[in-house]
């Protein structure tokens, strides 16, 4: 007789429960966003599980550079909000979450010695380097702004993750400012906004990209790098690309 035991079905599904058990549920429950979660109607937190080897191959393995691969990455990881949804200081600092859970705090990466060109392998643990700024309290989207030359009052928005590709290059950005403006001057039509905005004074037009683009909150992980080869340090930013989810 055979030694292999051969299980089928039911006890099959059983036997991988007890193989999985514990180790199966390490999703967590996130309320602290950067942005607080205000922006989400009926908020009530986002659930993130690690990513699964199969899904991490998908995506990785895409060839289509158009793909955002950070969006789609999110989506097989996250619920509570949805992914279009999301400002971006949430996603930057759900990525380095869903990161954490699937692959651990240590996030080894190698960086170019700005003086001396070495190229320098580097260990963090990410959590101590992540620099969380959180919105204030009370900040509402849309926020009212002054515009410095016209001195009126104007709304902006943050853009959500499904906007992100109407302002990726500068072009682009002239372009499309104008649907995060949702007032100027109480007057809320778009092509009103849209022909003002081409009016303005150039200190007008930087006030409302600055604010729109808002880089302020949300994470900013630095760290202070030491070349071994020449002694040459500075204040660095942890490189954030694909590369951050493909552990070798
Ligand atoms: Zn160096």
């Amino acid at each position: 007789m055979s030694k292999n035991v051969k299980i089928t079905g039911d006890s099959r599904e059983e036997a991988l429960d007890i193989l999985f058990g514990d180790a199966s549920d390490e999703s967590q429950v996130i309320i602290d966003l950067p942005s607080r979660g205000n922006f989400y109607p009926g908020f009530k937190g986002i659930e993130i599980k690690p990513l699964t080897f199969s899904d991490e191959q998908k995506i990785l393995g895409s060839r289509n550079p158009q793909e955002d691969l950070v969006s789609k990455l999110l989506e097989k990881t996250i619920s509570g909000v949805d992914v279009d949804d999301l400002v971006s200081m949430d996603k930057m600092f759900l990525l380095m979450k869903v990161r954490e859970i699937s692959y651990g705090e240590n996030y080894e990466f190698s960086i170019t010695c700005p003086a001396c060109d070495t190229s320098v392998q580097t260990s963090l643990h990410l959590s101590d380097h992540l620099n969380i700024k959180k919105v204030p309290e009370d900040l509402e989207d849309p926020r009212e702004i002054m515009l410095p030359k016209l001195k009126v009052k104007a709304k902006v928005r943050f853009p959500r993750s499904r906007e992100e590709v109407l302002i990726t290059n500068p072009d682009d950005i002239i372009k499309n400012i104008y649907r995060f403006v949702t007032s100027i001057n109480d007057n809320k039509d778009p092509v009103f906004i849209s022909k003002a905005i081409k009016r303005m004074h150039i200190m007008d037009v930087k006030k409302i990209v600055g604010e729109v683009s808002m880089t302020d909150y949300g994470i900013n992980p630095k760290f202070i790098f030491e070349c071994p080869e020449c002694n040459y340090s500075e204040t660095m930013s942890v490189p954030l690309d694909v590369g951050f989810f493909s552990v070798s």
